[in-house]
């Protein structure tokens, strides 16, 4: 799936004050399933930003929940395990920045 699709697919819960899903390849199906529980969580969840910020993912609602922060924080530290641009197993790794990288693409 491209970054294109995923928000296509996910366009009803994408505010319209919507700032982007910035993000690597490696988590495009990480978010994916990280909307699709939000999605099952609450109707009209509106999310408004979704990026990596020092190697892990970060998702901002618009409202939440105790559950909803339950399911960002736990695809927050999976992202820690989840090469950026591959989606294989990684770690965070310092190269000048922060980036989440499995060894191949280190
Ligand atoms: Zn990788």
């Amino acid at each position: 799936m491209t970054l294109t699709e995923l928000k296509m697919r996910h366009a009803h819960m994408l505010s319209r004050y919507n700032s982007g899903i910035e993000i690597g390849p490696g988590w495009i199906d990480l978010v994916d399933r990280l909307l699709k529980d939000l999605d099952a969580l609450q109707v009209g969840i509106e999310v408004t930003q979704i990026k990596s910020k020092y190697a892990t993912l970060s998702c901002y609602l618009a409202a939440y929940s105790d559950t909803a922060i339950e399911i960002v924080d736990r695809y927050e530290e999976l992202s820690a395990h989840t090469c950026e641009r591959c989606g294989k197993p990684g770690e965070i790794r310092r190269r000048g920045w922060l980036e989440t990288l499995c060894d191949d693409c280190a």
